[in-house]
């Protein structure tokens, strides 16, 4: 006897007509024909099922900020961080408390129930880390919400950066960031990730910084990090966000770079949506893509998990808490077209980053939390092509936001009077 069974599921790694059987919030059975009894059925019409999104790399205390106090004019990295700058004296814990809720409203809807937050450390009043910190505990029952203290200005750049990391950390923060590129000499930088390593070994927390999000290929903060990562015995438990630098490196040295990253398992985040849109902005023509190289890292084994980063705040005017959308633009910008792409690029936004975040009994096997949503595609492929509605998106197997499927209805003449956008054009199992 199931709490509930999901019927006729097409799972992402190509099964079909599955059922999912959930009880006490857990996945109990998942294969063809379950006999069993449910109190409550959904039937997904071959439909695709899959674990709930993750987004690894978000920035929850200024997101839906934007036009606070003003636009970024010029649309820039740099600008946005002056801009961030002029905002945060004038920022307030309800106002900011709001603005995430709303935010996470959209995330669920969107199927998106884990998170991983920088939250800038630079002010020391650390309204923010109170925020997000209340925000954390609210969200708690329909969204896992990690918390990365966040140096924004630099951890020694800033004044008192050193003492409000700490400080952020005390008040509960759950993972330490770190942003060498923006410290004032390469030196700094290098000094800032021994620091924030050595933090992180002393207190059992895992690291996840913003590291060479630049076009310069001689940011090479990626090499210290791997290296104090082995130093202090983080291997896996260390995430490098960004690593634009890397697509502008001389190839020779990245092919001593990346296995130096394998060896000390370096998470690898990058942000397609927003590299393609703020890097390569000193280039005239040919322009560079800007974001990190997700084929070779992923073909070296490294466990590379696209995020968000942003939406609507001072870096980034778009932004819809949508993982497809991100996966989509992975797609493009990294020129990820080959048929075992796709999976690897679904993997991304889902499995890859529960590694990335240490998620326990994450996944579509018996025992995992049933965490799902059911999208409105059949498949991997038509899931990131469309970017679908979410259905249904479950929390421990309750259902906690529905979507109606998008359909339109056509006048023409010898035509279907419909169109269901979920069903495959190619595939032969459409209706
Ligand atoms: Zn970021």
């Amino acid at each position: 006897m199931f709490d509930l069974i999901i019927r006729n599921a097409n799972l992402p790694d190509g099964r079909k007509g599955i059922d999912i059987g959930i009880a006490n919030g857990k996945i109990g059975a998942i294969e063809a024909g379950i006999s069993a009894e449910a109190g409550e059925t959904i039937d997904a019409t071959n439909r695709m099922v899959s674990p709930a999104f993750i987004d690894p790399h978000f920035h929850m205390d200024a997101t839906l900020s934007l036009g606070l106090p003003r636009m970024n004019v010029s649309g820039t990295l740099l600008e946005g961080i002056a801009l961030w700058g002029e905002l945060r004296p004038l920022l307030t814990k309800e106002a900011l408390i709001e603005r995430a809720l709303a935010y996470c409203d959209y995330a669920v809807s969107q199927g998106l129930l884990f998170i991983r937050s920088h939250v800038d450390t630079s002010d020391p009043r650390l309204v923010t880390v109170e925020a997000m910190l209340e925000v954390k505990e609210r969200v708690a029952p329909y969204i896992d919400l990690q918390l990365v203290a966040f140096p924004q200005d630099g951890y020694y750049r800033a004044k008192d950066g050193v003492k409000s990391l700490e400080r952020a950390l005390d008040m509960g923060v759950d993972v330490v960031g770190g942003i060498p590129h923006f410290e004032r000499t390469m030196q700094d930088g290098a000094a800032s990730v021994e620091a924030l390593c050595r933090i992180a070994a002393e207190r059992g927390l895992p690291v996840d910084m913003h590291c060479d999000e630049t076009d310069d290929p001689m940011s090479r903060h990626i090499e210290t990090l791997a290296a104090e990562t082995i130093r202090f015995g983080l291997q896996g438990r260390v995430a490098g966000s960004h690593l634009t630098s890397m697509h502008s490196m001389d190839n020779y040295y990245v092919s001593k770079l990346i296995p130096l990253m394998a060896e000390a398992e370096i998470n690898v985040i990058p942000n397609p949506l927003i590299n393609i849109m703020l890097q390569g902005r000193h280039d005239t023509y040919p322009k560079r893509r800007g974001m990190t190289r997700v084929r070779e890292l992923m073909a070296a084994g490294l466990n590379v998990s696209f995020g968000q980063d942003c939406c609507m705040d001072p870096w980034y005017s778009m932004g819809s808490g949508d993982m497809l959308e991100v996966a989509h633009m992975a797609v493009h910008v990294g020129q990820l077209s080959g048929v075992e792409d796709k999976q690897r690029v679904f993997e991304a936004i889902t499995t890859n980053s529960a590694k990335t975040l240490g998620l326990k009994d994450y996944g579509l096997t018996v025992g995992c939390n049933a965490d799902l949503v059911i999208l409105q595609a059949e498949d991997v492929l038509e899931a990131i092509r469309l970017k679908p509605a979410r259905l249904a998106v479950l929390k421990g197997g309750k259902v906690i936001s529905r979507t109606a499927p998008k359909e339109s209805e056509l006048s023409l003449p010898g035509r279907p009077a419909k169109i269901d956008f979920g069903r495959n054009p190619t595939s032969s199992t459409a209706e």
